[in-house]
């Protein structure tokens, strides 16, 4: 799993890893946010209605699932076991809340904690992509700051300082991963 603050570019990279390592594929994340401009229900999120997110924690078919920034989000565990059962290594891309769940819930599933090289950075990136309005960018940058603390955490920690460096150093991590058969994250090993 991938987890880091919002705006670090973990989408990017992990559009990167994706495109690099074929056998990977991204688990389809449950939320209760509305779509920004040109994302797909079933593609990027399942988007759903605080009811149906509701009925999904109540039947118990989340594997993790966060509140972040005024709205939920979850890992749906068909999206995991459809994959795993095929034996294809999933990738989670999720916030330090649902990481640490995963983490206690699956601790073979391997983490990667994305960090930007300042905070500065971070709200330059936030504000550059334009897709929240100013109140959620500070919102979001002050859940960041207690994240970026959480990143001792992780084993793996990658800044993303130029993309290209990034995504060579998380390709590295994952591949090396993947060669001693933790990589149907999670639980590939079983
Ligand atoms: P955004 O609204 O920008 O798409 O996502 C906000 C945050 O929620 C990001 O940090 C993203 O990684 C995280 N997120 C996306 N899907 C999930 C999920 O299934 N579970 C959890 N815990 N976080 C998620």
């Amino acid at each position: 799993m991938i987890t880091g603050p919002s705006g670090v570019g973990k989408g990017t990279l992990i559009g990167e890893l994706l495109e690099r390592l074929g056998e990977l594929e991204l688990s389809v994340s449950a939320t209760t946010r509305k779509p920004r401009p040109g994302e797909r229900d079933g593609v990027d999120y399942h988007f759903l209605t605080p009811e149906q997110f509701e009925a999904h924690v109540a039947g118990g078919d989340f594997v993790e699932h966060a509140d972040y920034s005024g709205n939920r989000y979850g890992t749906l565990r068909s999206e995991l076991e459809r994959r795993l059962e095929r034996g294809v290594p999933v990738v989670l891309e999720i916030e330090l809340q649902g990481a640490r769940q995963v983490r206690r819930a699956l601790p073979e599933a391997m983490a990667v904690f994305i960090a930007p090289p300042s905070l500065e950075a971070l709200r330059t990136r936030l504000l550059g992509r334009g897709t929240d309005a100013p109140e959620q960018v500070e919102r979001r940058l002050r859940t960041a700051e207690d994240e970026l603390r959480a990143q001792r955490e992780f084993a793996h920690v990658v800044v993303n300082d130029r993309l290209e460096r990034a995504t060579e150093e998380l390709v590295a991590i994952v591949r090396s991963a993947l060669a001693e058969g933790r990589g149907g994250e999670p639980g590939a090993d079983r």
